[in-house]
């Protein structure tokens, strides 16, 4: 899917609403509609990136602006000193259902591994 045609990228333009937490010039983090644990944060690129997939070495300074976000947000959700757990899900093994790259940010109770 094209640039600004996906869900997220409605998000990103404000077409759709979200409950954004984040943002910088780069990247967007908004709450799960359907959250897994008590806080639960999507961050993604503004830029539509599918998937980790399509991801290039022009995006290393994207994918690594993601991560460092990801540990933001959990510093400022208050879910850093407990314990967080990022995910990304790409493809159909992987479980993606939205394909614009995001980084789930998942906390407040304990994890457990191995993942379903
Ligand atoms: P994934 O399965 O890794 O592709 O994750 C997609 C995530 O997007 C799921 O956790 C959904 O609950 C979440 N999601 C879908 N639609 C929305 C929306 N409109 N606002 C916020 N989160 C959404
Ligand atoms: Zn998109």
């Amino acid at each position: 899917m094209s640039d600004g045609q996906c869900l997220f990228c409605k998000i990103v333009d404000g077409t759709i609403p979200a409950e954004v937490v984040h943002e910088t010039e780069s990247l967007i983090a908004f709450r799960d509609i359907g959250p897994q644990a008590p806080t639960h944060v999507l961050v993604i690129p503004r830029k539509h990136v599918a998937s980790l997939d399509d991801a290039r070495p022009e995006d290393r300074e994207l994918l690594g602006e993601l991560m460092l976000a990801a540990g933001a947000v959990a510093r400022a959700q208050g879910i850093a000193e407990s314990g967080f757990r990022t995910v990304v899900n790409t493809g159909v093994d992987g479980g993606q259902t939205v394909h614009h790259l995001h980084v789930h940010v998942l906390g407040g109770r304990p994890m457990h591994w191995p993942p379903g």
